[in-house]
């Protein structure tokens, strides 16, 4: 099949090179993201490949559909960035990616914490200065610790089991409780305003929806102990930034560790320190010392690059040869 490949990076790339060597489609790798007026790069292709800040929405999508594209594979987990009910209505199938690797995210969630806890960001700098003091470096034990896992599915799991190891006391809330978790994880499923209050640690991995938009906002923050530090390695959108940004500046809050950011799209995965960024909201989160930030990053692991591409390109074949599609996104996913 020919592929039209959006807002691809040298990493992805080289993944999809290496994977296609089994696979055989004809690649073609654009470095704008899709959106509708990028969307006629795609003329000639029989399907496109998007990434997670593509804004696949209905003129996008119909205009795709005109361009002859049959097939949209997501090289993601997430397909927030898609209005599924345009897809449908346009009759665009729509696959994605929706395990790669939970322990990529899941491992770079605990490394967050890790990082900010005992400032290893901050200590690296200064033993590079060559200033040596431990002066405001004092992190805590997260033995004995309560984490709030938000979002009990394949990256919550993962994550919670590695807080476990930590000799954590796992809470947990998702609006579809496993109830067999409690027993193999030893977590305690609690309504969320329990969690919030409760929680020393928490870390948010629910999908984006319109339930889940903003579901940390001023109340949320306000219910939660001022020590608290939260973790956000699933998408910008959860998190209300301006609340954020209070929360941060009233000392509400301890520290706030984010590989993802509501505004990342056009920001996140693109060398700016020449250009500098125009979103101030950003440039001001970046000058709390409590505050770490990564652009995006957590999947980003050898195994879970080389299963995107296996799956995406597999998704792919399928397709070209009528078989069923078992990632498809289906309306109600
Ligand atoms: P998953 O589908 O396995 O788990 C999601 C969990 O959220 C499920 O248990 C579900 O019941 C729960 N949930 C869904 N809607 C809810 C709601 N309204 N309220 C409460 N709970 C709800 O997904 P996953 O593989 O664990 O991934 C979670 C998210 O992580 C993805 O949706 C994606 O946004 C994000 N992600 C981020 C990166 C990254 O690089 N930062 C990479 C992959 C995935």
């Amino acid at each position: 099949m020919k592929l039209a490949f959006f807002d691809t990076h040298g990493f992805d790339r080289k993944a999809f090179d290496q994977a296609n060597s089994m696979w055989q489609h004809e690649i073609t790798y654009f470095e704008p993201r899709l959106r509708h007026a990028t969307a006629q790069l795609a003329k000639g292709f029989d399907a496109v490949c998007a990434f997670v800040n593509d804004r696949i929405d209905r003129d996008t999508i119909q205009l795709l559909k005109q361009e002859g594209i049959r097939i949209l594979a997501l090289r993601s987990a997430g397909f927030n960035q898609v209005d599924m009910k345009a897809a449908h209505e346009f009759d665009l199938p729509v696959v994605r990616v929706p395990e790669y690797s939970p322990y990529a995210v899941a491992e770079h969630a605990v490394a967050l914490i890790l990082t900010m806890n005992r400032r290893i960001h901050r200590a690296s700098n200064r033993v590079r200065e060559l200033n040596f003091s431990l002066d405001g470096l004092v992190g805590f034990d997260l033995h004995g610790k309560t984490v709030g896992v938000i979002g009990t599915g394949r990256i919550g799991q993962v994550f919670a089991r590695i807080m476990q190891g930590f000799g954590c006391q796992l809470l947990a809330y998702d609006a579809w409780p496993k109830p067999e978790l409690s027993q193999q994880l030893n977590l305690r499923y609690v309504p969320l305003q329990e969690l919030l209050a409760q929680s020393d640690i928490i870390s948010l991995h629910v999908p984006l929806s319109p339930e889940t938009h903003h579901m940390i906002d001023e109340a949320a923050f306000q219910s939660m102990k001022p020590s608290v530090v939260l973790v956000n390695t699933s998408r910008g959108g959860l998190v209300k930034t301006s609340a954020l940004l209070q929360a941060l500046k009233s000392g509400q809050i301890g520290f706030a560790a984010l590989d993802v950011y509501e505004e990342e799209e056009g920001i996140f995965f693109h060398d700016m320190s020449e250009s500098g960024v125009q979103d101030d909201v950003l440039a001001r989160l970046t000058t709390f010392p409590n505050v770490l930030i990564t652009a995006h990053q957590a999947f980003l692991t050898h195994e879970a690059l080389a299963n995107i591409a296996n799956t995406t390109l597999s998704s792919l074949r399928a397709f070209e040869h009528n078989e069923p599609l078992v990632h498809q996104v289906q309306l109600r996913s």
